[in-house]
């Protein structure tokens, strides 16, 4: 409410600058009069009219009503004898119809959406139809006012009202679009040769409207002459722009009013409705031609340049992206680098330990195998002869150094594994399976276990003895890991594109899947020592002798049922 009351004295200023504007522009459009038939052939207040509600809000339609009420009250005042009252009246009927017809033309122009009256054709083409049409109001309401106060006869209505609205739509279509123009922003900067064009069209056009209408080169007919505007106009168009054009325009328009209204010219016709008429319709060819074209053309360069941009936008973003891109993979090389750099240090450091292991393991064995000829010399000698307590601590160094010599002889097959330089050959595996079954020979009478081999095995490029080592590691942990059941081992065996697969599935107790990638890793076990004897290198070392044959080898198992090991091996 404070906002309203606030911004009420600027409105009010406001409509009282377009009341001014509308009662000079109707004054002038007066002096536009042809003879003394109270018509004018352009009516520029209707374009006024129109642009204000376009280009600055409906609010300002007071404005207009004032400025048309007051005009008309002047001049019926000043040019007839009329009482006021029907002075008043007939004003009064004659604003509203002024005012009405730019209020709807306010609402067709939002209705149909085309504010880009000077930017896009469809606009532009719908503007024109909306002035045809909006013109309609005020040239029907204004004639019938005059009538019904008796200013004129009724048998007059019909010709008033056609040059009534032939003024109007004159006014609209040159008056607004100059106005548009002029508030639309500018486009381009001035350049010299822009200048040049532009004055020296400027001057073409003077020296060509001075010959059409100041009656040079009277030997070449007048009529004719004036056809030459078009190519002119048709050079402004695309050299001008929309604002110079609008000058044009204004230019065109004057010459040939003032020309005609002094009864010279081309538009002189037998009678005074016949030079009105073809000098509104010379002027709206005139106007509606150059602004069409100008908008078309315009839309056209915006489009274009608006794909420049677009394109612009485009290389630019490429550009962005391909340095990006640059770069991640300049990163990309450094950290390969850097990992390439890593992994050579690893497999450095992991060559020195698995030699060092292996070097530990090789002089412990000495030492070792003394610890144990002696235990067992004290052992054989005093093993009656010292109290209790000494026995059992016997058997247990005796044990320990037994442990300790599995512990080094499986560390010493790990690092054998890793420094093997053996070639491969051709390696039967159904001999291997007899010499593995031959080494168990004792575990698999003891549980009664039975190996059953689907068909027979292939004969594989490989290392024999560390397929031996392979077979039965995982065999052994099928026998050793069992459950209350006898032991059954199932050995399958499976063609796959380029490489064998294998599986090896026992009936025992079965390994939770948590534990399925870390039972290979060296001295991982899931037992105590006391549960299940061994050393926690049996499958690591299965595993390192399948990477050493380019295969994979992993578990599957359901907990109390038993596990399969499966594993690949190239066929080459
Ligand atoms: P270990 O000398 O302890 O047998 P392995 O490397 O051969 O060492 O096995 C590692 C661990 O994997 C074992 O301690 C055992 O817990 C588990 N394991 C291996 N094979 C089997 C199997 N067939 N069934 C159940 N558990 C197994």
């Amino acid at each position: 409410m404070t906002d309203i009351i606030s911004s009420m004295p600027h409105r009010i200023f406001k409509i009282a600058v377009v009341a001014i504007v509308y009662y000079f522009a109707a004054r002038l459009g007066l002096l536009m009069e042809l003879g003394n038939t109270n018509a004018s052939p352009v009516w520029p207040p209707s374009g006024i009219a129109f642009s204000t509600l376009v280009l600055f809000g409906i609010d300002l339609w007071p404005g207009i009503m004032l400025g048309a009420f007051i005009v008309n009250v002047v001049v019926f005042h000043l040019n007839s004898t009329m009482s006021l009252p029907v002075i008043v009246l007939s004003s009064a009927g004659i604003c509203i119809g002024n005012t009405l017809e730019a209020v709807f033309g306010y609402y067709l122009i939002k209705k149909f959406n085309c504010d880009h009256i000077l930017g896009q054709t469809r606009d532009f083409a719908l503007f024109f139809v909306v002035a045809l049409v909006i013109c309609l109001v005020s040239s029907i309401i204004g004639p019938l006012m005059l009538c019904l106060t008796k200013i004129i006869h009724w048998y007059e209505y019909f010709p008033v009202w056609f040059t009534w609205w032939t003024g109007d739509v004159s006014g609209i279509v040159i008056v607004a679009p100059a106005l548009f123009a002029w508030w639309r922003p500018k486009r381009k900067k001035w350049n010299l040769q822009t200048i040049i064009v532009v004055v020296l069209l400027f001057v073409v056009l003077g020296i060509y409207l001075q010959a059409v209408f100041g009656n040079w080169l009277p030997l070449w007919p007048n009529k004719t002459k004036i056809f030459l505007i078009f190519f002119i106009i048709t050079l402004c168009v695309f050299s001008m722009s929309q604002r110079q054009l609008s000058i044009v325009s204004i230019v065109v328009s004057s010459f040939s009013i003032i020309s005609t209204i002094h009864l010279t010219g081309p538009f002189i016709g037998a009678s005074m409705n016949d030079s009105l008429l073809s000098l509104q319709v010379f002027l709206c060819v005139i106007s509606i031609t150059m602004m069409f074209l100008s908008t078309t053309l315009n839309e056209r360069r915006e489009k274009e340049d608006e794909l420049k941009e677009a394109n612009l936008t485009l290389e630019l973003k490429v550009t962005e992206r391909t340095l990006t891109l640059q770069k991640q993979q300049e990163e990309l090389k450094a950290a390969n680098r850097q990992l390439v750099e890593k992994t050579r240090e690893l497999e450095y450091v992991n060559k020195e330990s698995r030699s060092f292991a292996h070097a530990v393991s090789h002089d412990l064995r000495e030492p070792l195998r003394t610890i144990a000829s002696y235990l067992q010399l004290i052992e054989e000698r005093y093993k009656n002869k010292l109290d209790s307590d000494a026995n059992i601590f016997i058997d247990f160094a005796v044990d320990g150094a037994k442990r300790m010599n599995v512990l080094i002889d499986d560390m010493l097959t790990y690092s054998r594994i890793e420094h093997s330089q053996s070639p491969f050959s051709d390696v039967d595996l159904n001999d291997v399976l007899e010499i593995v079954k031959n080494n168990l020979h004792t575990s698999i009478q003891e549980s009664n276990a039975r190996i059953i081999v689907d068909s027979s095995l292939p004969v594989i490029i490989a290392d024999h003895s560390q397929m031996v080592q392979l077979l039965q590691n995982i065999i052994d942990n099928g026998l050793k890991y069992k459950n209350a059941e006898t032991p059954e081992i199932h050995i399958k065996v499976a063609k796959l594109e380029d490489f064998w697969q294998f599986s090896i599935t026992d009936n025992g107790i079965g390994i939770a899947k948590d534990y399925y990638e870390r039972i290979f890793v060296i001295f991982q076990r899931l037992h105590t020592r006391e549960q299940y004897e061994g050393t926690g290198i049996g499958l690591a070392i299965c595993k390192r002798i399948i990477e050493k044959h380019g295969g994979k080898i992993w578990v599957e198992s359901i907990e109390g049922k038993g596990s399969t090991f499966y594993f690949t091996i190239k066929d080459s």
